[in-house]
């Protein structure tokens, strides 16, 4: 695939983007804001486009990747940009809400638009371990997905706009999880003189053995039916009220078991606790403000 391709933004992410595509064999057109971050690439064959408009006519398609959509906002809307007809690709960060307006807002100026998150760092853009995530229209994506293949393992979600900002932000919801609990642990444990590299590969198992759970207790919320197959919510809060008195005992912080323990009462006190642990999607689903 030797497709034209441009990068508008070249930060410490464009500047991976479009290195990664100069590599594959793409032509590869570039600009950004502050000219003198294109010299590497130039000098590694990409053209420099003198203008945005021109970035934006260059390729079979043109990715963006700025500090926020703000900047693409500004970027796109306050300079000789013609969209029309051109092909965009936003993979900078933002939100659903962002990611549906900017498409709506791009459409409506003629361009066909994906929008995209990138949970990987610079250095392993064009490496499989570099997940990007689009979301947009399927004929869109499936036009450019050979292109884009070139970044990395490219995944695509589905039509709605959002969902690759979405997805984004869950996978950070699991990642923190994952590792507030560990280090949870970890401080229960240093308290004892076990350290963080003993305990590691113990927690290492239990997540894998949780992580497994998932797909069953899924099923659960899609149905909306919680029976207590493995245990009852009660039950659950009785070990919870444990990790928060031991975590007290020896001192070490105790928030992060409280905030569990009340989620799980509320559910409790709203006849739950016979059922099972992910009747707490109730609890998550909506919004508490105080
Ligand atoms: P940088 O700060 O390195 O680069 C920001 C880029 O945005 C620069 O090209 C900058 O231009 C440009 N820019 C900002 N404001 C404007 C504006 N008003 N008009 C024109 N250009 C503008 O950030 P990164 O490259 O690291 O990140 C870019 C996006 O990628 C972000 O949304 C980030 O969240 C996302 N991302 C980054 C990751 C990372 O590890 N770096 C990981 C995953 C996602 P100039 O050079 O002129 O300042």
């Amino acid at each position: 695939n030797d497709a034209p391709v441009a990068v508008i933004g070249l930060g410490l992410m464009g500047q991976a983007l479009a290195g990664t595509f100069l590599k594959a064999g793409h032509p590869t057109t570039v600009w950004n804001r502050t000219t003198s971050k294109a010299g590497r690439l130039v000098a590694a064959g990409a053209r420099l486009a003198p203008t945005v408009g021109d970035a934006l006519r260059a390729g079979s398609v043109t990715i963006i990747c700025l500090t926020d959509y703000q900047a693409v906002h500004e970027l796109l809307g306050a300079t000789d940009a013609e969209l029309d007809g051109t092909t965009l690709i936003n993979l900078t960060s933002g939100d659903s809400t962002q990611a549906r307006e900017a498409a709506r807002w791009a459409e409506q100026r003629g361009a066909r638009y994906l929008d995209g998150a990138i949970m990987a760092i610079p250095s392993v853009i064009g490496t499989a371990e570099a997940v990007i995530l689009h979301s947009g229209p399927q004929p869109d994506f499936e036009a450019h997905e050979s292109t884009l293949a070139a970044l990395g393992t490219v995944t695509y979600l589905g039509a709605d706009h959002g969902l690759a900002s979405l997805y984004d932000v869950a996978g950070l919801a699991m990642m923190w999880s994952v590792l507030n609990a560990w280090l949870q642990g970890t401080a229960l444990l240093r308290t004892a003189g076990v350290d963080a590299a003993t305990y590691a590969p113990f927690a290492q198992q239990i997540a894998a053995g949780v992580a497994g759970w998932l797909p069953g207790y899924a099923e659960q919320i899609d149905s909306g039916s919680y029976p207590a197959e493995v245990s009852a919510l009660e039950t659950d809060a009785r070990a919870m009220a444990h990790l928060i008195e031991e975590s007290e005992a020896v001192g070490v912080n105790a928030e992060l078991p409280r905030l569990i323990k009340a989620m799980a009462d509320r559910s409790i006190a709203a006849g739950h606790g016979g059922e099972q642990y992910p009747v707490l999607i109730e609890e998550f689903a909506r919004p508490r403000n105080d």
